[in-house]
């Protein structure tokens, strides 16, 4: 079966981040549909969309697997459900794991349900910061720039972010 490679960026800031965070990396691997190559340091980074919330524990990984970014998206979100998020909340409100898929190989996908790379993950410090631990080089197959790039041309340096300790 062919393999892919995959960059999930995790979050959470319900009950203990660091740990629902270990958690949803841990449930990656043991599904058995995904292996780990590569995992950033965790990070506490301050609200972006929504910033009436607790700072969240953020990372990045990177996995190889031979699901597609369909089944994939859909493992994500059972992994997260599993960690007992509900949906019900406010949109970039509060959650105990958040699975985000930032990139795909090379591919690219504008649907309704998924798009990737993630439209957000350009402009959020957390994201690129992270990513850059575990490859600076990758190269957004879209904006043409690799993540070093995308780091250091980023507007917002106000975002609140510091290492987990
Ligand atoms: P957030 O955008 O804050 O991560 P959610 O986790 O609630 O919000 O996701 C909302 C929807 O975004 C999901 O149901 C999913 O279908 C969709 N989505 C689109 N692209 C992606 C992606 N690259 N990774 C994860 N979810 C995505
Ligand atoms: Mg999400």
């Amino acid at each position: 079966m062919k393999s892919h490679i995959a960059y999930i960026s995790g979050g959470s800031n319900i009950g203990n981040g660091l740990l629902n965070c270990k958690n949803g990396i841990a449930a990656l691997t043991e599904s058995g549909a995904c292996v780990l190559k590569n995992q950033s340091r965790f990070y506490k980074t301050e609200p972006v969309d929504y910033k009436n919330q607790r700072w969240f524990v953020n990372f990045a990984v990177k996995i190889e697997t031979a699901l597609n970014p369909f089944q994939l998206l859909n493992k994500l979100k059972s992994i997260e459900r599993d960690a007992g998020r509900t949906y019900d909340s406010v949109r970039f409100g509060p959650r105990i794991l958040d699975l985000d898929i930032i990139m795909y190989d090379d591919i690219v996908i504008n649907s309704s349900v998924l798009m990737v790379p993630h439209p957000r993950m350009h402009k959020r410090r957390f994201v690129l910061r992270s990513v850059c631990d575990i490859d600076q080089k990758i190269v957004h197959p879209v904006l043409k720039k690799n993540m070093k790039q995308l780091l250091d041309e980023l507007n917002d340096k106000k975002q609140g972010m510091v290492r987990c300790q």
